[in-house]
């Protein structure tokens, strides 16, 4: 059976490529209101193929002039599972051309990639979606259902209204989110953890106006200095978040190799990596904390006075478990007992976001483990979290609490979503549509 799949995984490619390619062409901008007719033709475009595999598709909007998302069902035989399928049909800006090396909006191969904006996030999840239908053609073993949306790169506004204004036509025993990625070239993965965010602005005030320096200085406090000593209490020497009372948890036993680290990452030559644990629990299960932003006079026109007071933006992402009412009154609770000489210290919550932690076990998550392993010749998938956040996965969580989730998807480590030069590797993508179509004959039974 597993043989059968494979041929007909491979006979359906060469036409589920060039559905892709047509996808690509179509620049479903949704940031962009002087593209939005290209997100209706994407929205279109989309609803065609799968009716065209068929699929009883319909384009909704939570009210006139709202993104379009497409919907669906294609009937399996009685008593089989009901599978949601979800990927979004819109895509980033392509921004600067120059910064690519083939046009983003005319899909182009190279070494085994096919590079162009949207090529892997997430149009190539839609075709792999395709690609499993027409895999089974009317033998399809389950019950299909289906949700595209079109402004997942825009925040998803409408998702929560779309969900509980279709829910009778969503709901689902399995949710199969493919909009994720895979953990290496040849290594596949299940996304089962998010962690959350915590964005505050605190400002620290020291003086009721700025005075000369000369003056004052050595007396008073100038508030930059002051608000320098609040932030450096935030992580311990070894560069953990030195927050009393945050949540942290175990990680998936997985190497992340250096070589791998010092490309994917970013990190300058020489800059040691901070905190302490294996490097996956610290990108995925315990907190982190940035300084993003900060208010005070440039440098170029600094004066000598001190400065009265000065801002910053505190970036905290909380781990799997926690929770950000937690993470905040900690956070809070932690700066007021670290600013020192009595200055005054204020903050304003910017916005927050929950932690995800999928539970990644029964039925559901065995069928998709054993079509995984098989896809990829015998390697397991990795549990894999990420380090950001992806909302609108809680909000299906919301919406179906009865339904196992799976969160899958086309890229991997290279795959530059959101960046110039976005490309879907061929060969995993022939692997992802397999894995698909073996996870929806498992589901089965
Ligand atoms: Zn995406």
């Amino acid at each position: 059976m597993t043989d059968d799949l494979r041929a007909r995984v491979q006979s359906v490619l060469p036409g589920v490529r060039h559905d892709l390619e047509e996808l690509v062409r179509i620049q479903s901008v949704s940031a962009d209101p002087e593209r939005l007719h290209e997100v209706e033709r994407s929205a279109e475009r989309t609803a065609a193929l799968f009716a065209a595999e068929g699929v009883d598709v319909e384009i909704v909007r939570a009210y006139d002039g709202a993104p379009p998302a497409v919907i669906g069902e294609k009937r399996g035989p009685a008593g089989a599972p009901t599978v949601l399928l979800y990927a979004h049909h819109d895509v980033q800006p392509e921004n600067d051309h120059a910064d690519w090396d083939s046009a983003p909006w005319e899909p182009t191969e190279r070494d085994g990639r096919l590079y162009g904006r949207g090529a892997a996030d997430d149009k190539a999840g839609i075709m792999a979606h395709v690609g499993a239908l027409r895999v089974f053609g009317d033998d399809l073993p389950v019950t299909v259902r289906l949700f595209i949306e079109g402004e997942e790169e825009v925040g998803s506004d409408t998702l929560v209204e779309l969900l509980g204004k279709h829910q009778e036509r969503l709901e689902a025993d399995v949710i199969v989110i493919a909009d994720s990625g895979n953990w290496d070239i040849g290594v596949p993965a299940l996304t089962t953890s998010l962690r959350g965010l915590v964005r505050v602005d605190i400002e620290v005030r020291t003086l009721t106006h700025a005075v000369h320096s000369g003056m004052w200085g050595g007396l008073v406090p100038d508030a930059l200095m002051t608000l320098s000593r609040v932030i450096s209490t935030l992580h311990d020497d070894a560069g953990n978040v030195a927050i009393d009372g945050l949540h942290s948890g175990p990680a998936a036993d997985v190497d992340y190799p250096e070589e791998r680290l010092r490309a994917e990452s970013g990190g300058a030559p020489g800059i040691e990596w901070i905190g302490t644990g294996s490097t996956v629990e610290r990108l995925w299960t315990k907190p982190a904390l940035s300084i993003t932003g900060l208010d005070a006079p440039k440098v170029a026109g600094a004066s000598n006075t001190l400065v009265p007071a000065a801002k910053a933006r505190i970036s905290l992402r909380i781990a799997p478990g926690d929770t950000t009412e937690n993470a905040l009154a900690r956070l809070v609770e932690h700066l007021e007992a670290h600013v020192p000489w009595g200055a005054t210290l204020t903050h304003e919550v910017v916005d927050t976001g929950e932690a995800t932690q999928i539970d990644a076990t029964g039925p559901a998550y065995d069928a998709a483990r054993a079509a995984f392993s098989e896809a990829w010749d015998g390697t397991a998938p990795v549990d894999m979290g990420v380090g950001g956040s992806i909302p609108f996965i809680a909000e299906f969580l919301e919406a179906f609490p009865e339904a196992s989730v799976l969160v899958t998807g086309v890229e991997d480590p290279d795959t530059r979503a959101h960046g110039a030069n976005e490309g879907l590797h061929l060969a995993e993508f022939e692997r992802v549509v397999l894995a698909e179509a073996l996870l929806l004959r498992n589901l089965a039974g």
